[in-house]
């Protein structure tokens, strides 16, 4: 039997589509550019995701998590440096109205979409951030700011959380939520859209120290992609040669997807810029009294790990993605190979026909086994064409009820990779669920 991965985006956006993982946002008016909804499936495999970074995070004495609010003082944007230099140089082509990313394309060729010469305008900075207005008086005092990173969220909170919680450097702050970027060039599926999702990390430490933490943490977030199931040979890291003004070391993790490596997660030593800045136009002292040190007074630096949440899944739904051909195109299919503990759908909890004393069986299953698990419930259409849409979409395990367990009470269990059956009692299937697939 040969198999293939994922071979385009589009054959992953028509699936996802197909399968309800993910939709177009506003598709009935034509759709909103690069705004993405998450369906069914898609909520279910996020929101997996996003509770193992959370764990990974937060199940350890020295991070704690916060959610800041999306909006934001003014003067966040003011001080993180948003507000003069969180610009793309951009081009319009004066004859189709396209616009580009001027360090994107070559500006003495032709314009790319429409083939005009000698059709870009000059190249002019334009900021990503969204503004809306705060307050029923739209006058410039009132501009505020849709977020583009939720990092300053933990900066801002960073007095808040190290005196609540009674911290010693070194100790990290940890946060998932939605950011906002007016992006000249969205596009490839998820990769790139204007209203996303990050998983950040900021980690204070002493001054001195931020190259021994980038290894720790280069380490611990490889090995959490890893664990994810996504494939070594896909992901890789690489140094920033030049640096964000910020920065003083860099590193991504970057994936290879379908159009070619790109980066899902930074690590950045951003030295003392944040915090310093923060203290400069909030007039608060932000600096640390190290008390194991004489009561030195200083900023702390900042080691920080930003993965985007839905670049992440793209990351995932890209790995998992197979087409297999057993040479019998009856039996071709498409199966979603996620780690059982990412699947949306855990199990799927099939009566081999519409029988009531079999339903009656798989009710009864189907509710012991909604306490613990999000599962399936199907009855329609032949067992071999339920399993396979139950493969397409990930799910680990299928449960058949057949005429059979009425009198041993037992089940068979379909295991979506081997397509290897075996029949289990019914008081024992959960505990097999949790020990086989490690849910
Ligand atoms: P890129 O160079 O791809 O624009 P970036 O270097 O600006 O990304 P960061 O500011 O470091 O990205 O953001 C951290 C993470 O947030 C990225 O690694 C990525 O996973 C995610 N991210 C950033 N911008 C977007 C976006 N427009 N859509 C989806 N995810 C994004």
């Amino acid at each position: 039997m040969s198999e293939q991965n994922l071979q385009n985006m589009a054959d992953l956006v028509a699936h996802c589509k197909q399968r309800g993982f993910i939709f177009q946002s506003s598709e009935i008016y034509g759709g909103l550019g690069s705004c993405w909804d998450m369906g069914p499936l898609g909520v279910e495999l996020k929101n997996n995701i996003k509770n193992t970074w959370w764990k990974s995070m937060t199940n350890r004495t020295d991070v704690d998590g916060i959610d800041a609010a999306i909006l934001m003082h003014p003067t966040v944007w003011k001080a993180s440096g948003h507000i003069d230099n969180f610009t793309d140089p951009m081009v319009d082509c004066k004859s189709c109205k396209g616009r580009f990313r001027a360090d994107q394309i070559d500006l003495t060729a032709p314009c790319p979409t429409c083939k005009a010469k000698d059709s870009f305008t000059e190249p002019r900075n334009f900021n990503l951030m969204f503004s809306t207005h705060m307050g029923p008086v739209q006058e410039s005092a009132a501009v505020v700011y849709l977020r583009p990173e939720t990092a300053q969220g933990i900066f801002v909170n960073f007095l808040n959380v190290q005196t609540t919680m009674r911290r010693k450097l070194p100790f990290g702050i940890a946060q998932i939520g939605k950011a906002f970027r007016n992006e000249i060039t969205p596009g490839n599926f998820i990769f790139r859209t204007r209203e996303f999702e990050q998983m950040e990390m900021q980690y204070f430490i002493k001054p001195g120290t931020q190259m021994e933490a980038m290894e720790q943490w280069k380490q611990i977030r490889w090995d959490w992609h890893i664990r994810n199931g996504l494939r070594p040979d896909k992901l890789r890291f690489k140094k920033h040669d030049e640096l964000a003004h910020y920065a003083d070391a860099a590193f991504d993790i970057e994936y290879e997807f379908a159009h070619g490596w790109g980066e899902m997660e930074g690590i950045h030593s951003r030295t003392d810029f944040d915090l310093k800045n923060h203290q400069e136009y909030s007039k608060k002292n932000l600096q640390y009294v190290d008390q194991m040190d004489g009561n030195k007074k200083f900023i702390p630096y900042v080691l920080e790990t930003s993965v985007g949440c839905d670049r992440c899944m793209l990351a995932v739904m890209s790995d998992a993605y197979r087409t297999e051909f057993p040479g019998d195109a009856e039996k071709e299919r498409v199966v979603m190979r996620f780690k059982p503990s990412l699947a949306p759908i855990k199990a799927a909890v099939l009566p081999l026909m519409k029988k009531p004393d079999l339903e009656g069986v798989a009710e009864k299953l189907l509710a012991d086994l909604q306490i613990d698990y999000k599962c399936e419930y199907d009855t329609a259409g032949s067992i071999g064409k339920r399993y396979r849409r139950q493969d397409e979409i990930g799910t680990p395990a299928c449960l058949t009820v057949d005429f059979d367990s009425l009198v041993d009470q037992a089940v068979t269990i379909r295991h979506r990779d081997t397509m290897v059956q075996e029949r289990v009692s019914l008081d024992k299937v959960k505990s097999y669920l949790k020990d086989k697939f490690d849910l």
